[in-house]
């Protein structure tokens, strides 16, 4: 444990479960002596959300569904009304139709590549919207992507589009809360098996062919993410906006391997 969040607050969405990147970085948070809330999606998460709040010591356990503008304006709300102003924020979340998760990225329907870029990217942005009112200089924004928005992925389709607008829109955002000291980053995380992910086809597939192929030789976890994040949220990463830090095992530097790699 080290105290480099100590005396800073901060919202926490996307929390479905102990497998989540969410929780990584609540953990790391708390870890750091920061003091948490929690958003969730559904009356259905809350039974799970609730004792994971409360075991990294917090009671602010609020709905919000990011396709409602009226539940993330009540989601800020109540989070001024309780703390005043906030250090920092985590979006971790991410939505599309698992039917159009496998299959060619050509046959996206209309109606999915809306909804995906609307839960997936828009709701970052409306995020960010509300954050920056109540958000003390020096505050942090942080969202999570994938390498399959820069390279095609197998199956990933609309959602690498989707990460795609989501990693040009940290760019704007960063630029425009810049000059409140604010900053704005990413993080690329490589393939984690978390809900979400169970939607993606072939996603076994997926982890090993990273695991064979990163420079580190195997997966990362979301401890490595957390620890990651805690950079970025923390005055550690103070000269860093805009930015899209890799937390792959290395994955996305390597072109192809020998074929006599030592592992191989
Ligand atoms: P997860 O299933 O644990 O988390 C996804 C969260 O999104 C859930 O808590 C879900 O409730 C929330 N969500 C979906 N639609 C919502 C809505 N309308 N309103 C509010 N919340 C909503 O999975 P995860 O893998 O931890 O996903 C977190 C983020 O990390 C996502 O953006 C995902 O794309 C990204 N990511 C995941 C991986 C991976 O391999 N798991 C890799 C890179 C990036």
């Amino acid at each position: 444990s080290n105290q480099l969040m100590a005396g800073k607050r901060g919202l926490i969405m996307g929390l479905a479960n102990d497998k989540s990147i969410a929780w990584g970085i609540a953990k790391a948070c708390a870890d750091a002596g920061a003091e948490l809330a929690f958003s969730y999606q559904g009356d259905a998460l809350l039974k799970r959300v609730g004792p994971l709040a409360a075991q990294l010591g917090s009671d602010m356990v609020i709905p919000c569904d990011v396709g409602d503008e009226a539940s993330i304006d009540a989601l800020f709300a109540e989070i001024e009304k309780a703390w005043g102003k906030i250090d920092f924020v985590v979006h971790a979340i991410g939505f599309s139709d698992k039917n159009e998760l496998r299959g060619r990225y050509v046959d996206t329907t209309r109606g999915n590549f809306a909804m995906s870029m609307d839960i997936s990217v828009y709701s970052f942005t409306a995020v960010v919207q509300r954050a920056e009112k109540i958000m003390n200089p020096g505050g942090s924004c942080l969202t999570l992507t994938y390498y399959g928005a820069e390279k095609v992925m197998p199956h990933y389709n609309v959602m690498g589009v989707a990460k795609a607008a989501l990693e040009a829109s940290v760019k704007y955002l960063a630029e425009d809360l810049g000059k409140d000291g604010i900053r704005v980053n990413a993080i690329s995380a490589g393939p984690i098996k978390t809900l979400a992910a169970s939607g993606i086809g072939d996603f076994r597939y997926i982890m090993k062919w990273n695991e064979y192929n990163s420079p580190l030789r195997r997966n990362v976890t979301t401890e490595d993410v957390g620890k990651s994040a805690l950079y970025l949220l923390s005055d550690l990463g103070s000269g860093v906006t805009g930015e899209n830090l890799h937390v792959d095992a290395g994955y996305h530097v390597v072109g192809m391997k020998a074929v006599d790699a030592p592992d191989m």
